[in-house]
């Protein structure tokens, strides 16, 4: 039943939203730098299949895996900090095992038992976590329970993941359990009690957390770490401060200052790994280019889901990577493009425009208007996705003269369908899983902004889309001074459209954003920004 890797169990205490994937991915991090094979899984305990269908004003962005996982966007946290491209199995959800066991039933599998919760559900739970820490031969998996203990959805999970502690070994797992102190104001004693509950909840359910991951504004005191270890039943030693950084990338050196690999190491029976310094060297240097950012590039990102900065998590990351690998400090405005109405005047202020992706009607005049003004007033602009559909509309509207150009996702019955739906698209019903999806291969033309930016004719980018350029088009937009330098599918679709004599005015159906990491800007992104602080 053992396998040669351990386990790290992260749950959460008191509130959602207290940065467990960050944790999660800082220790991950940590032992990767320790030359452990290490990676990461999410447990989301909903009912969705998989983030997809989920509205990313409530939920945060979708990640895309390059396997075309609709995932959390913990993953993204995950490939950022590993650097490593996590597999959309590594993303669990109770429809996934619920699925599991229903079709296990369904074929008889059971041989007539009765088919429940504990131990039916629970096992489809711990053969995933154990196939992925087979398959990918791996030392340590850090395995992240989504939500907050006490939760009824999470119940199945946190069980399973007790009784897995018991079937490895104690010196094969270790649980994490993080929570927050919260303080009233600014100098006021932090408090406990919350943390002494969760802790409890915890306990009632068979989990004695190993290590407690503390969240709070300023470092943890020792009186509240000494409340703590005494309610929790943890040594002091082991309660760690999760206090606010400057940068979530600070995260592993400050649990590392504070000694959670000495602690983990000597939990699992490891001893004398020591990190090399030569890893510290790179990430360290990485880690400092945040820090060390000078003069502002001030771009306004358009969309339509600005309310909630998560909506575009990885949109924000990718223009901080690409602004820390060149010194600059990105400054990001957050504009809804519902509310833009006429007023595109006021983007002249900045230094340059992104448009990330989206879906529907909503906003999307905004859009359009924000990509036309960009192309008249040579502001550099960037699009994404929905934002390389826009623009193409805005160009066939005001530049190829066809008033109602536009896309049927927005209005189905346009006299110009200047962007359509895939014809593979045309008789889906089902929403969830059926866009096109994760990475695929595209062709850069020699010679174009395109071929500047990644070097390369052969790329390949994640996707996420269910409409695309119309070819019937092609020829009238390029006659214009619209050109077409990355294609896929032997030219079948379009991928990326530049226009030539405009400062840098690039629009991409993929998503470049998923494939940005800290130290590693993706190119668009890069180019962009460089673009952008040159203006
Ligand atoms: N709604 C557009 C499509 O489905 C764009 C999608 C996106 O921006 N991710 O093609």
């Amino acid at each position: 039943m053992q396998s040669e890797t351990k386990y790290i169990f992260v749950t959460g205490g008191v509130m959602s939203g207290l940065g467990k994937g960050v944790v999660s991915s800082s220790i991950a991090k940590l032992l990767q730098l320790s030359n452990q094979r290490v990676s990461c899984v999410k447990i989301d305990p909903y009912l969705n299949y998989d983030a997809g269908t989920m509205n990313p004003i409530a939920h945060g962005e979708v990640f895309v895996t390059d396997d075309g996982g609709e995932c959390d966007m913990d993953i993204g946290n995950y490939e950022r900090f590993l650097n490593q491209s996590i597999p959309r199995t590594h993303n669990i959800t109770t429809a996934q095992i619920y699925s599991s066991v229903i079709e296990s039933e369904r074929r008889g599998e059971y041989l007539g038992a009765c088919v429940q919760i504990i131990p039916h559900v629970t096992d489809a739970i711990k053969d995933r976590i154990r196939s992925i820490a087979k398959s990918e031969s791996l030392d340590v998996l850090v395995v992240e329970c989504g939500g907050t203990v006490g939760d009824i959805e999470s119940l199945p999970f946190l069980e399973a993941l007790r009784q897995m502690r018991l079937e490895e070994g104690s010196d094969n797992v270790v649980f994490v359990h993080v929570t927050l102190a919260p303080s009233l104001d600014v100098v006021g004693e932090q408090k406990t009690k919350p943390t002494q509950h969760s802790v409890q909840e915890l306990r009632r359910i068979g989990i004695q957390p190993d290590l407690m991951a503390v969240r709070c504004s300023r470092l943890l005191e020792t009186s509240a770490k000494r409340k703590i270890s005494l309610f929790s039943n943890v040594s002091e030693k082991d309660v760690f401060s999760c206090h606010d950084a400057e940068s979530i990338l600070m995260v592993p050196q400050m649990l590392y200052d504070q000694g959670i690999i000495d602690v983990i190491f000597k939990k699992f029976g490891k001893v004398g790994l020591v990190n090399t310094s030569t890893n510290w060297d790179k990430w360290n240097t990485i880690v400092n280019s945040f820090v060390n950012v000078k003069d502002q590039v001030r771009i306004a990102m358009v969309g339509k889901y600005v309310k909630l900065a998560d909506s575009y998590v990885s949109v924000n990351h990718a223009l901080k990577h690409a602004g820390s690998k060149i010194g600059k400090n990105v400054v990001i405005d957050w504009i809804d493009s519902e509310e833009l109405n006429g007023e595109v005047d006021r983007l002249s202020q900045y230094h340059g425009i992104i448009v990330p992706g989206g879906f529907g009607e909503r906003g999307a005049e905004g859009i359009i208007k924000t990509a036309n003004f960009a192309r008249e007033k040579n502001i550099p602009y960037l699009g994404i996705c929905f934002g390389f559909q826009l623009a193409a509309v805005a160009f066939g509207r005001y530049v190829c003269g066809l008033s109602s150009a536009n896309s049927t996702e927005i209005n189905p019955n346009t006299q110009d369908p200047v962007i359509d739906l895939l014809p593979e698209q045309k008789f889906i019903e089902n929403k969830g899983g059926s866009l096109r999806l994760g990475a695929n291969e595209i062709k850069v033309e020699n010679d174009t902004l395109g071929f500047k930016i990644y070097k390369s004719n052969t790329i390949f980018k994640r996707h996420r889309h269910r409409y695309e350029f119309n070819q019937k088009y092609l020829e009238l937009f390029n006659t214009k001074g619209l050109q077409f330098s990355g294609y896929s599918d032997s030219k079948k679709r379009m991928e990326i459209l530049e226009i030539p004599n405009h400062k840098f005015y690039l629009g991409v159906q993929f998503h470049p954003e998923f494939s940005s990491r800290p130290g590693y800007p993706e190119g668009s992104f890069e180019a962009f920004i460089q673009a952008a602080s040159s203006a």
